[in-house]
């Protein structure tokens, strides 16, 4: 039911993408509930691969880590220092599970396991 007079636009879905990572409202294909470039992007993460400039936000596999790490700019959430280039590194899965994972030296993760092994609390 458009109200008297207005021509009202031929009603456009909107990429269900729309608002996500800093990219606002736009419009969907005909007939679809996303955009052909989301579309290729969510087909690419799905491939395994990072489709250009797209999930940044989302890196946190070692992987993703790795170039990062080797720079030596990359501070290990555990002790707060920075983890040098070279050194041996994991990615550490936070005792709080709803933050991301995060690098930290090995020998932060080994004590941290030992600790808890051990029902040593933190502060020992
Ligand atoms: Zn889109
Ligand atoms: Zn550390």
């Amino acid at each position: 039911m458009a109200p008297c007079g207005a021509r009202v636009p031929r009603a456009r879905r909107l990429c269900r993408y729309s608002n996500r990572d800093g990219i606002g409202a736009h419009a969907a294909d005909p007939g679809r509930t996303d955009c052909a470039e989301h579309r290729q992007a969510e087909a690419a993460a799905r491939g395994g691969t990072t489709a250009r400039g797209y999930g940044a936000a989302h890196q946190n596999s070692r992987a993703a880590w790795a170039p990062q790490v080797a720079t030596g700019t990359v501070t290990c959430w555990r002790c707060q220092t920075l983890i040098k280039a070279g050194r041996p590194w994991v990615l550490g899965h936070r005792d709080d599970r709803s933050l991301p994972s995060h690098p930290e030296h090995l020998h932060c993760n080994q004590r941290a396991a030992g600790l808890s092994r051990h029902g040593i609390g933190e502060g020992a």
